[in-house]
């Protein structure tokens, strides 16, 4: 039988330091190389796990799998999103434009007024997890999205636009325990063509 696909770990569309001073080098590598990388282990070994089972006709504990998979499948397309998300500082604009623009202006009044939203809700995630930027299409509104872990909270269907990583392992070389400092960071290396792209594209 052909051999299944598994995830893998994507480049990043930067190197390490480029990041800096917003994220260190050291923080961004392990980051990405480590944290990532076991959401990705995470998500495969399930997987053969779950082949193991088929092929030896046992029983899996199917709830305890799948509340895992999705753990570790929601941390892998987070993190996907979140380093496409960023940008060395000055190449990404301050703020999105065009249609983005007008319709984060629809919904929140001004960006001013999205950006104290979306960084309230980073700040408050309870223990570790996620903001997202996301999209309703039954209402025509962005909306945020305050997901819990990489797996909870979330609106199922919906696109995200936009991830900021709130877990501590995101910020905690650079910034101990001062969550808020790491969010007022994320803000000058977000990839505000990259975002108005994913818009233009729903
Ligand atoms: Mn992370």
């Amino acid at each position: 039988m052909e051999k299944k696909k598994g995830y893998q770990l994507p480049g990043l569309p930067y190197g390490y330091k480029d990041l800096e001073p917003f994220i260190s080098e050291e923080q961004l590598t392990l980051h990405h190389q480590k944290h990532h990388q076991a959401y990705v282990n995470g998500a495969n070994a399930i997987f053969e796990r779950l082949e193991k089972a088929r092929a030896e006709g046992g029983d899996s504990d199917m709830k305890a799998l799948l509340k895992e998979l999705s753990f570790n499948i929601g941390g892998h397309v987070l993190h996907t999103m979140f380093w496409g998300n960023l940008i060395p500082a000055g190449a990404g604009g301050d703020k999105p434009g065009g249609k983005l623009a007008a319709a984060i202006d629809g919904e929140f009044g001004s960006f001013e007024r999205f950006k104290k939203e979306f960084t309230q809700a980073a700040a408050s995630v309870e223990g570790s997890g996620w903001a997202a930027l996301t999209y309703c299409r039954l209402t025509n509104r962005p909306l945020i999205m305050q997901i819990e872990k990489h797996n909870v909270n979330v609106y199922p269907m919906f696109a995200i636009l936009m991830v900021v990583d709130v877990w501590e392992h995101a910020y905690y070389l650079d910034y101990k325990n001062l969550r808020a400092d790491f969010i007022d960071a994320f803000w000058n290396i977000v990839n505000w063509k990259g975002v108005e792209n994913r818009f233009a594209g729903l």
